[in-house]
């Protein structure tokens, strides 16, 4: 599922970073589960990844799950989610309205909803919720992760907060500049009810990206930053 990238000795000496690897060459199509515990959790956490992912394998099938996008949220996760993915790919976008906060005591009903998801979509990649994550609802959407594919490559995003719960990532997707400023430009676009919280600007996440494409020497500069707890390789 996790290929590495053939790369040219003479490419090696102009780019000076890491081998990368790729994703499921051999997978078409490409199955991609995206969850959020809140409607701006996956834009944050891996938008960059998804507009790089699109365009990139326009045969992707994605499902989008947000769990908490009750009225307004609704709305926005909505619209969020088809300006990030576009028209390309096939996409099932989910929305369920358990309350902000406190999924911890809804457990049981937010593990049948993914036990839903299980049964309706077999994903090859999962994107969710760091599992050290500071937010309860963030930890529980990750547990349940784990719990529920157990096939799939899992990777975790970060949600930079007031809680100041970031790490140090171990796995990073470089994302060109213009991939960088999309996604920023679309996060302010589209989350107008976030708009009141001191952190939602774009300083935040083009810092963020910036510290990541340093710590993985992107190209343009810019990276998203991810924890894979378990990865399985062939040459
Ligand atoms: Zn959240």
């Amino acid at each position: 599922m996790v290929r590495v990238e053939r790369q040219r000795l003479a490419d090696r000496s102009v780019t000076d970073h890491a081998l990368r690897l790729s994703f499921g060459e051999d997978q078409t199509p490409l199955k991609v589960l995206c969850l959020g515990a809140h409607s701006d959790d996956i834009e944050i956490g891996c938008g960059g990844t998804i507009l790089e992912l699109v365009q990139a394998r326009p045969d992707v099938e994605l499902t989008w799950v947000v769990f908490s996008a009750p009225d307004v949220r609704a709305v926005e996760a909505k619209d969020s989610a088809r300006r990030f993915i576009g028209e390309r790919a096939t996409t099932a976008v989910e929305l369920h309205s358990f309350r902000d906060g406190f999924f911890p005591v809804l457990f049981g009903d937010v593990k049948e909803a993914f036990e839903g998801i299980a049964r309706r979509f077999r994903p090859d990649v999962v994107f969710t919720h760091r599992r050290e994550d500071r937010h309860q609802d963030h930890r529980v959407v990750s547990d349940l992760t784990w719990n529920t594919f157990r096939r799939a490559t899992i990777l975790e995003y970060e949600i930079p907060k007031w809680d100041g719960d970031l790490s140090a990532p171990n796995f990073f997707v470089p994302l060109s500049t213009g991939t960088a400023k999309r996604k920023i430009q679309l996060l302010m676009e589209a989350f107008a009810s976030q708009r009141s919280k001191d952190w939602f600007d774009e300083e935040t996440f083009r810092g963020l990206a910036r510290l990541r494409g340093v710590e993985c020497r992107a190209d343009s500069g810019y990276a998203e930053g991810f924890f894979a707890r378990k990865l399985s390789m062939a040459w």
